[in-house]
């Protein structure tokens, strides 16, 4: 049986020529190639628009051709010059449309029109802002309480639309803020919080000119930060040693042919990027820092002996730090078999990762969903916390922790107020504001929003940008929560499987996208603004006339709906919703960090919000960075799979053609896939010990101890590169596999990267 036809040749190495044949395609595919081309130059400039892919940084002194591959995939994506106007619904009923995939829906391009779900036709129709705005101000305004509406943010809003939404719903009477970094690093903010005293990365682009060593664990840049490989390519050609930990081989952390640089594009030459590139099993990170940890105090002990310098930071320890004795006494209780039957690395392996590290004066450590994605990740980001701190490589140039975060926006919105859980002093800065009281209840995250609207105690969803439905656990349970509604509104560009669970009363809004041009009250085009990984807060403008004239900004119809529901008494939402200015100058009185805002983003990059860590200030009750003690977890899923036999653990992840819940194509080349998106990656041995062949379908079913059977039917099981007992797929498919109370400790993060499933053979592959 020959190879299947799905299964192709793996690219040689990220970027090169690949991403500008991949680039054009996607620009010919929007049918605007030129004005595509055209918009993408002013990609990430000083007087351009913010690319609406990942929170990777800017440099101080870009190029020209600040973006990548992926970049282009975002904006041909929302620049297409495909519609769908009310027509469309006139020949596609919502039942007949939840058939089509993530990518045939969002193909069909752009939304032109506020439409309203009619449930005896079965279709979206047209309806004017003003009949949607009164209707949702309406049902909202009926429900018994404000604690029954739910209210999304995706990770693309920007600062201003998530703060006139947070303002609006907190004046509405609660915290519901269900939001994208519940899915992705809430386990990232919550350990940082806890031992460093702030919940975000402390790097900035240019400490990794300056690293020696840079640690990336569970990240896969060359598909989900692209141009961090830039970085990283300077650094491995500067000498700098670049270990991974990540169960799957990737590309991007392989060789990265750099697209900008004539001489790798010309010779067809590529930079080997990883030194050291290491399969740790699935759940097994924290095992593996824990082995470095233990090996790096066990190099200190014989310095000590033989009279040598120590090789920990004794200074900054003393200085800066407290419980590192309780850390040391929970390393030493830490058996050399538990680590390595947990990672999956051996001791030799650890200990040589640890001469790197103590030969390295400065060290960066670099994590995504990997790492954030498991039931124990917050204890496993303490844990990289507690390595970087034994040699003092947190605040200062060179050094840091550096979570990398998914969406373009999604730290912003976290700054300005998205948080079921806001900080006292915000809400006591609103309330001195705008002189009403604001909710302290705590409200709910996903996980807690899913569970209300499925048993009945939320009634109301409204969704600002997102793909619910696809970006949430048990896609089965969402669809029923989402049809329960009341209401369900939808703010979005594009068509997406979310807007096909109506409620009793739906609504999808069209939004201006990134790149287009947004005027405010005295007809100037006005920016917004967004925060990325490194701090850094900069200005975006769009620069394209928008898709339909219809069309307003995130912004515009938060206002809208706001006033409908809560009239103006309180604030003037349409003077506040047409000029953003007016929002700045609400966010520099009542968010830290933020004053002179409109002043200070206009300067050409913008500006960094203070990170008291730079300064090695820490703003933990301790007042010092603080060790944390955590036990290794007693058996993680991976182990569990390896003591019975056809279990397996699986992880969820994204094509090269794919932005979160965004499909922007069927291929996925870094990964030798072509045309098909319903495969599962497995390792050769494991695919014989199932009795499949390569391309065969089979099903996966959840092994999960609850009642609800999860299967994904009829996937492709594609021979991999991938360690024993753990399988790999993407998102959204298998979300149907992603148990709703499988959640991350302390963060309630839906566990996607590690996931128990067994597999049987498929029908049509039984009857072949
Ligand atoms: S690295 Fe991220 S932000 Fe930069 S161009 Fe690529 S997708 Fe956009």
């Amino acid at each position: 049986m020959g190879k299947p036809e799905f299964i192709g040749k793996k690219s040689k190495a990220a970027g090169g020529w690949g991403a500008l044949r991949s680039c054009g395609k996607k620009l010919l595919a929007s049918g605007a190639p030129l004005s595509g081309a055209v918009t993408m130059l002013k990609a990430n400039q000083p007087d351009g628009f913010d690319c609406p892919g990942c929170a990777w940084g800017d440099p101080e002194h870009g190029s020209s051709f600040e973006f990548c591959e992926n970049g282009v995939k975002a904006v041909a994506w929302e620049a297409t010059d495909k519609r769908v106007p009310p027509s469309f619904f006139k020949t596609h009923t919502v039942s007949a449309l939840r058939g089509w995939t993530d990518y045939e829906l969002e193909r069909e391009g752009r939304l032109t029109h506020p439409m309203r779900y009619d449930a005896a036709s079965d279709t979206y129709l047209p309806v004017t802002w003003d009949e949607a705005f009164s209707e949702i101000g309406k049902v909202l305004r009926s429900l018994d309480s404000p604690d029954r509406a739910e209210f999304y943010t995706s990770g693309r809003a920007s600062n201003e639309a998530a703060y006139i939404y947070q303002l609006f719903v907190r004046l509405y009477g609660t915290n519901n803020f269900p939001d994208c970094s519940n899915m992705c690093h809430e386990a990232s903010g919550i350990a940082l919080e806890e031992s460093i005293g702030i919940g975000k990365g402390t790097v900035v682009l240019e400490d990794f000119e300056k690293a020696d060593a840079i640690f990336v664990i569970g990240q896969n840049p060359g598909t989900n930060h692209p141009r961090m490989l830039g970085d990283l390519r300077r650094a491995a050609q500067r000498g700098a040693r670049i270990a991974v930990f990540n169960p799957v081989r990737e590309k991007g952390l392989e060789r990265f042919a750099d697209p900008q640089n004539k001489l790798e594009m010309l010779t067809g030459g590529s930079t080997a990027i990883a030194s050291e590139y290491y399969q740790v099993r699935l759940g097994g990170d924290m095992a593996a820092v824990r082995g470095m940890a233990k090996a790096v105090f066990a190099a200190d002990d014989a310095a000590i002996a033989a009279g040598k310098p120590s090789v920990l930071d004794r200074k900054f320890l003393d200085q800066h730090t407290s419980g590192i004795e309780f850390y040391r006494a929970a390393v030493d209780m830490t058996s050399w078999e538990a680590i390595e039957d947990q990672s999956g690395l051996s001791r030799a392996e650890l200990e040589g990762l640890a001469q790197i590290y103590i030969a390295s004066e400065r060290t960066i450590c670099t994590w995504a969903m990997g790492v954030t994605q498991h039931r124990h990740s917050v204890a496993m980001i303490r844990e990289i916390a507690n390595f970087m701190l034994l040699r003092g490589n947190v605040g200062r140039p060179g050094t840091g922790l550096c979570p990398v975060r998914g969406h373009s926006n999604v730290q912003g919105d976290r700054t300005v107020g998205i948080n079921e859980k806001p900080p006292r002093e915000f809400l006591d800065a609103l309330e001195k504001e705008f002189g009403v009281p604001m909710p302290r209840q705590h409200g709910h995250n996903v996980i807690a929003a899913i569970g209300a609207m499925l048993d009945g105690s939320a009634q109301a969803f409204i969704g600002l940008g997102g793909n619910f439905a696809r970006a949430t656990p048990d896609t089965s349970l969402i669809a029923k929560a989402l049809r329960k509604q009341k209401l369900t509104v939808n703010i979005a560009t594009k068509l997406n499987y979310s807007h096909l669970l109506p409620g009793e009363v739906s609504y999808v809004l069209p939004c201006l996208g990134r790149t287009e041009i947004d005027r405010n009250s005295d007809g100037v085009a006005q920016i917004v603004t967004v925060e990325d990984s490194m701090c850094m807060v900069h200005g975006s403008g769009g620069i394209n006339k928008p898709a339909s004239p219809e069309l307003r900004s995130e912004v515009a119809i938060i206002a809208g709906i706001a006033e409908a529901t809560l009239g103006s008494k309180v604030v003037d939402w349409k003077a506040l919703g047409h000029h953003h200015d007016r929002i700045r100058d609400l966010i520099s009185r009542t968010v830290p960090g933020f004053h002179n805002y409109n002043e200070r983003v206009r300067k050409p990059r913008g500006f960094r919000l203070y990170n008291a860590v730079e300064h090695r200030v820490w703003q933990t009750p301790s007042r010092k960075a603080t060790f944390s003690s955590c036990e290794l977890p007693s058996q993680t899923e991976h182990q569990r799979a390896a003591g019975e036999k056809g279990l397996f653990v699986l992880q969820t992840f994204r094509s090269h053609d794919q932005y979160n819940t965004t499909v922007y194509g069927l291929d996925d080349r870094y990964r030798g896939i072509y045309g098909e998106r319903q495969i599962v990656f497995i390792n050769p041995a494991d695919l014989e010990q199932i009795g499949a062949r390569p391309g065969d379908r089979v099903d996966i079913v959840g092994q999960h101890e609850d009642e609800i059977e999860r299967v994904a039917k009829s996937f492709r099981v594609v021979p991999y590169d991938v360690p024993r007992g753990s399988v790999a797929g993407y998102y959204p498919e298998l979300n149907v596999l992603v148990p709703l109370s499988s959640a991350g400790e302390q963060s309630d993060t839906p566990t996607s990267k590690s996931i128990l499933v067994s597999f049987r053979l498929a029908e049509a592959t039984k009857a072949a």
